[in-house]
């Protein structure tokens, strides 16, 4: 989950309990909200994400649409820009240990083994995890070369 327009914390806030809303699905754990630098065009606020482990009954095709779905209600507009600044964004990182490779989603994700702002929330909520032939989370996390992401303290 990433954001950096219009109150990133907020709209990072409301998807993750849009998350735990959608049909058959129920949120099984939430990461901390973390702080970096934008990756890409450096001329962007920087980023506020976080990562969740959902429960579903959801295909990973029917889940995508669903997750693209609270991107557009939050506003999102795809700009020209690779990487260029948005409301809110909704990546699959992993769907079990499946491993898929379609026109329309890749999982595991394939940021995810070098992005530092994914492999540290990830860790915080998954400290055992395996990502399908690239080894743990832990040793990822440990070996990725990207500046450490910023812990949020949660609101009081
Ligand atoms: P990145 O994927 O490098 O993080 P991005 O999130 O900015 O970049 P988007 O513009 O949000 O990229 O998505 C482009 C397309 O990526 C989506 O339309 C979707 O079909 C495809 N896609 C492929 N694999 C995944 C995945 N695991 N999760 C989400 N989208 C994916
Ligand atoms: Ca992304
Ligand atoms: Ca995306």
């Amino acid at each position: 989950v990433g954001s950096n327009l219009d109150d990133p914390v907020a709209q990072v806030g409301h998807a993750l309990s849009e998350l735990d809303e959608l049909p058959r699905t129920h949120c099984a754990a939430r990461s901390s909200l973390y702080r970096s630098a934008p990756m890409g065009p450096q001329d962007q606020p920087p980023y506020v994400n976080a990562v969740a482990a959902l429960d579903t009954a959801l295909g990973p095709d029917e889940l995508l649409e669903r997750l693209q779905e609270i991107e557009r209600r939050h506003g999102r507009v795809r700009g020209a820009q690779r990487w260029g600044p948005r409301t809110l964004d909704l990546d699959i990182l992993l769907y079990g240990d499946a491993v898929l490779s379609t026109e329309r989603l890749t999982v595991p994700h394939p940021g995810l083994c070098e992005r530092s702002f994914v492999l540290v929330p990830l860790l915080e909520i998954a400290p055992q995890l395996e990502v399908p032939g690239q080894g743990s989370v832990a040793s990822l996390a440990e070996a990725c070369a990207m500046a450490v992401p910023e812990r949020l303290e949660a609101a009081p």
